[in-house]
Order: structure tokens, then sequence, then C-alpha cells
């Protein structure tokens, strides 16, 4: 294969992005190179062309969530059930890779997500490196990237409609643990919160509220199913609580996502949760700020499930206790009732 192919390169913040010609790849041993059909851009590459995320080595390519025609490849490359993926195939591919399996965070704290051999395509990809994000004519499948055929059926316009807020929205819904007949609410309107909505729906929640703007997503959410919408744009913060607690009997609601990268959507949000329900945050990807929340009204009565003093936390600590007695000090092992009145909560 040869000649030269064009890219979109991002060549730093706040930059105006450039036409670059690469030339043609070939596949690395145990790699592949696709044709590009379609990528995404999301609201990350946006966080990107706005410096928003630390670490990213420009210029790079963008485009981490991509459908591509596997062009060729340099030995075989199989799906996660060992099967052969031939040339022609339709496919997307995991954007993370390099996860090494073997340093502090991998192997103890089972985080690959902290790895730092972690690299994700079109973020911390330089296009020094070659064309590893999606808007390009052709992607570098690096050896070890996991390769995902679409279904049949499925068509790359259908699958990058979901894009990357598709599995964001899903990992939401997972963490939530939403069981049937849960309400839920959705801050957020953008791809990660309809695509929530979907899911939450599908997961078993008998009525989703989505609160977010502007008003045709608000329409799509209504289309895939929200039982109700609030457009954040004619309801102040205060507002938009009481509506979710007019519709959950003052109660406000079994789980609440927050996809709306706002940080004062999570003091609010956590506002609109019932308590000791679930409150999943997955719109905070990048330092969008600081807000103020109250710890004891937002934490200890709103999301925890047992009271701090359960019936277990009591035995475990007695039981702890009972084998660091010795090594307590002791005016904090016994106060005798006659140094009470000494003591300087007696003059208080
Ligand atoms: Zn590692
Ligand atoms: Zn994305």
């Amino acid at each position: 294969m040869t000649g030269s192919v064009r890219a979109v390169v991002m060549t730093g913040p706040g930059r105006p992005l450039e036409h670059r010609r690469f030339s043609s790849p070939r596949p690395e041993p145990g790699g592949a190179v696709l044709e590009t059909v379609a990528s995404e851009v999301c609201g990350t590459d946006v966080h990107l062309h706005h410096g928003h995320l630390p670490g990213v080595p420009y210029p790079i390519i963008p485009g981490h969530v991509s459908v591509g025609r596997v062009l060729e490849t340099n030995g075989p490359v199989r799906d996660v059930d060992g099967r052969t993926i031939e040339p022609g195939r339709l496919v997307t591919f995991y954007d993370v890779f390099g996860i090494c399996g073997s340093c502090w965070h991998c192997l103890v704290a089972k985080a690959g997500t902290r790895c730092p051999h972690r690299r994700v395509y079109g973020i911390t990809t330089s296009a020094d490196e070659g064309l590893l994000g999606g808007w390009a004519e052709r992607i570098e499948i690096k050896p070890g990237v996991r390769l995902l055929p679409l279904p049949d059926g499925l068509t790359a316009e259908d699958f990058m409609g979901g894009g990357c807020g598709a599995p964001t929205g899903f990992h939401a819904v997972e963490r939530a643990g939403i069981a049937l007949g849960d309400t839920v609410v959705v801050q957020g309107s953008g791809p990660v919160g309809l695509s929530a909505l979907a899911f939450a729906s599908l997961a078993g929640a008998l009525r989703v509220f989505v609160v977010g703007a502007p008003a045709a997503r608000l329409e799509a959410a209504r289309r895939l199913g929200a039982e109700d919408t609030l457009d954040v744009a004619v309801a102040r913060p205060e507002e938009r609580v009481a509506w979710v607690r007019a519709r959950t009997e003052g109660r406000g609601a079994d789980v609440v996502i927050e996809a709306s990268g706002n940080p004062a959507a999570v003091a609010e949000g956590l506002e609109m949760v019932r308590d000791a329900g679930r409150y999943v945050v997955v719109g905070q990807y990048t330092d969008a700020g600081d807000v103020t929340i109250n710890p004891h009204r937002h934490t200890s009565t709103r999301t925890s499930s047992e009271p701090p003093c359960s019936w277990p936390a009591i035995g475990r600590a007695s039981r702890g206790r009972a084998s660091s007695r010795a090594s307590m000090p002791s005016r904090t092992r016994a106060a005798p009732w006659r140094t009470w009145k000494r003591s300087r909560w007696s003059r208080r």
C-alpha cells in the first residue's frame, strides 16, 4: 500500500484544526490497518480543544470511538471468541490499550484505569506516532488493541449514533444497581444522558425523568421513553429539585445519574435523590471547577444505605477494640466522674 492519506490534526489548545497528509501505514506484526468509515466528535474532543485535559501530547489526531473496515492485518488478529478477523470486516475497537497488567495499580488495586502505561486513541496518542485517532482516512491498530466486529445488521452509522456515550451510559446504569420499579432521574440530555435513560429503562426502571437542555434533546428523551422532562434553561436549581420531589411523593428519586458535566449539577442532584438512594456521577470527566456541598445533608443521610452506626459496624468495631484496647491512651479509655467537673466540656 503506497501513497498518502489525510488526517485532521489538533495542534494545540485553541488552535485551528489542520489537514495534514501522512504516509499510508502498514500494520505492525499482530496489528492491523483500518479504512475509516466513521468517527465521532464528542464532548471530550471539545475539552481537548479547550486544553482542559492534562498530559495531552499535541499534536493529536482526535477520534477515540470509530468504525472502520479492515484493510490489512500482519498475522492473525482475533475477536474475543478466538475467530480470525479477516480483511473487509467492519469493526470498531476498544480505544484503551497498553495497560501493563503488572504494576501496583493493575495487580494490587485492580484499577487498570490508573495504570501509568494506559493509553487512549485520539487522546493520549501523538500524531507524531502515526494514525492513532479516527479523524483520519486510515487508523493503525496496534498489537493488543481489541477489535470488535460489528454484529451483522448493525450499520456504522447506527453504532456511531451511540458513540462513546452509549458505553458510558451503560456503565452508569450498572453502577447504579437499578432495581425493578425504581424511579430514576438523569441530569443531562447529551449522548451519555440519553443512553443512561435508555439503559435505565431496559434495566427495569419504572419511570425515568430527564433534566437537561436544549428542547430538541428533551424531545428525543421523551421519544426514548422518558416519563417527563424539564428544561434547565427555564427552571432555577431549587425549582428543578422541587420538580423532582413533586413527582416522587416528596422523597426524591431512588437513583439519580449525573451526566451533565456541570459541577453545580452534583450539589443539585444530591438534593434530588431520596434518603438512602443511589447517586452516580459520570459527567465530571474534566475539571470544570469547584462547588459547595453539605456533607451531612448530602452524604450522611442521602446516599448511604446504612446509618454509620449499623449493626455490622458495632460488631466489627467491638472486635477491633478488643484487640487494640491495650494501646489506647488512658484518658480516652476511662473518664472517672470526679474528673468530669474539671473537664473543659463541663464549662460550656
Ligand atoms: Zn499497569
Ligand atoms: Zn468520547
